[in-house]
């Protein structure tokens, strides 16, 4: 490296611009972080964060950390509106094999254990970055109320309506992927689960996730506008009445949620950019590949960029910054936008609505072999790092 006390400013602090934080303390420097928020704190239910992420925070030294404060998931099954599978996915003996698991975990716990890992870095909140500025030597970050700072390197960890990312490229705004979302984690009113699990049906598609402390995540996609005031207006009793021939125990968990625990957000993910490496600025995380949740893989891919992060700046320790982040470009482009494009049409096949195409489905789906479930899931436990 050639600056060896770089200035390096973070601008986000969720998921991507924690660990990525992490990952630079790991090698010596002393980032600054900007959130736009007026405090560092997770909104949000539960996340399953699966195998591959795993050994990304292995990699970044805090597995040990998270891993006993969430829930190993052994099994994840698609189910049709009466409870007969469709597909069953058992990760036991490919995590034999990794030497990882599937892993479920309340997002406010994920973000304390990140805060609690980073120590004493200066971190700013109610500091919005609106532009970032590059020169020969520096690139200044202006903020909306009218703080400007220089810095060596950026890290624009912000989010899927990145700022930043806008200005560098322009036409990449979120897609809206047709369907809306509610999600709660609720205490277990005594249901006993066997593992995670999905039900594909034509009037939703209703996920189950066991998580600790006799909890339990779930979360329901429906086709719908964008933004529609209907939709924003639904209670539990509503969803309840719409799903209330879904097999048990969905009816028992909708019975079990209270209106204050449902968290509603329409699903958007970023059409896949040519470019996350721009000179001094990396994009990381949501900011460079948000995805659908469709296969859980968000944060993930977040946490991976940590860790290739560190990996090539270990791999290149004299190398400019920008080589570094080129090379790391490098190393991502290719797997993130697989999984933005899976998880686009796996989200539009799961949520298919006529009988027809919905009989034809499952038909195809039982009629899998297992070792094409077991391949996907290899493809996405194998990291290279
Ligand atoms: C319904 C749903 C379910 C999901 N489930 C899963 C799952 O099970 N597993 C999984 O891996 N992923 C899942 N995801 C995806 C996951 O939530 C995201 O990929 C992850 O949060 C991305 O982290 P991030 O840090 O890149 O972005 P964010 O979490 O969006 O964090 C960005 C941070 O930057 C701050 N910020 C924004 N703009 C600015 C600015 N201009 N200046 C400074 N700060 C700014 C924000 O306040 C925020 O703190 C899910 C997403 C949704 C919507």
């Amino acid at each position: 490296m050639k600056n060896s006390n770089p200035r390096i400013a973070i601008i986000g602090g969720g998921i991507a611009g924690l660990t990525a934080a992490i990952a630079l303390r790991k090698l010596g420097f002393r980032p600054t972080i900007f959130e736009a928020a007026p405090e560092i704190k997770a909104l949000g239910a539960g996340l399953v964060l699966a195998a591959n992420a795993i050994k990304a925070l292995e990699r970044i030294g805090i597995a040990d950390k998270v891993i006993p404060a969430g829930q190993l998931l052994d099994t994840f099954s698609v189910l049709d509106q009466k409870g007969l599978p469709i597909t069953v996915a058992d990760s036991r003996e490919l995590s034999d094999r990794f030497g990882v698991n599937n892993f479920a975990i309340h997002r406010s716990e994920l973000h304390r254990i990140l805060l609690q890992s980073i120590g004493d870095l200066d971190i700013f909140t109610g500091k919005r970055a609106i532009w970032v500025k590059q020169a020969e030597e520096s690139a200044t970050l202006g903020f909306e109320d009218g703080m400007q700072y220089e810095a060596d390197i950026v890290l624009v960890a912000d989010g899927i309506h990145s700022n930043i990312r806008q200005q560098l490229v322009p036409n990449s705004k979120p897609r809206y992927a047709g369907y809306t979302c509610w999600r709660a984690v609720i205490k277990n009113p005594g249901i006993e689960l066997k593992g995670s699990s999905e039900t594909w049906a034509a009037a939703g598609r209703f996920g189950i996730v066991p998580m600790k402390h006799q909890q339990i995540y779930w979360f329901l996609c429906i086709n719908a506008p964008q933004n529609d005031p209907t939709m924003r207006a639904v209670m539990v009793q509503d969803l309840a009445a719409r799903l209330k021939d879904f097999h048990a125990p969905i009816p028992q968990i909708l019975k079990a949620t209270r209106n204050e625990q449902l968290i509603h957000n329409d699903i958007i993910d970023l059409a896949p950019v040519k470019q996350f490496a721009y000179g001094r600025v990396l994009l990381l995380g949501d900011s460079a590949h948000a995805t659908t949740p469709n296969m859980g893989q968000g944060a993930c891919q977040a946490i991976e960029d940590a860790a290739v992060l560190l990996d090539q700046w270990e791999k290149m320790p004299d190398a400019f910054p920008a080589e570094i982040f080129r090379a790391f470009e490098q190393r991502r482009l290719k797997r993130t936008h697989s999984i933005v494009n899976r998880s686009w049409n796996l989200g539009k096949v799961a949520q298919w609505t006529s009988p027809i195409a919905i009989t034809l489905r499952n038909g195809l789906l039982r009629r899998l072999p297992d070792s094409v479930n077991e391949r996907q899931m290899a493809d996405l436990y194998r990291v290279d790092f």
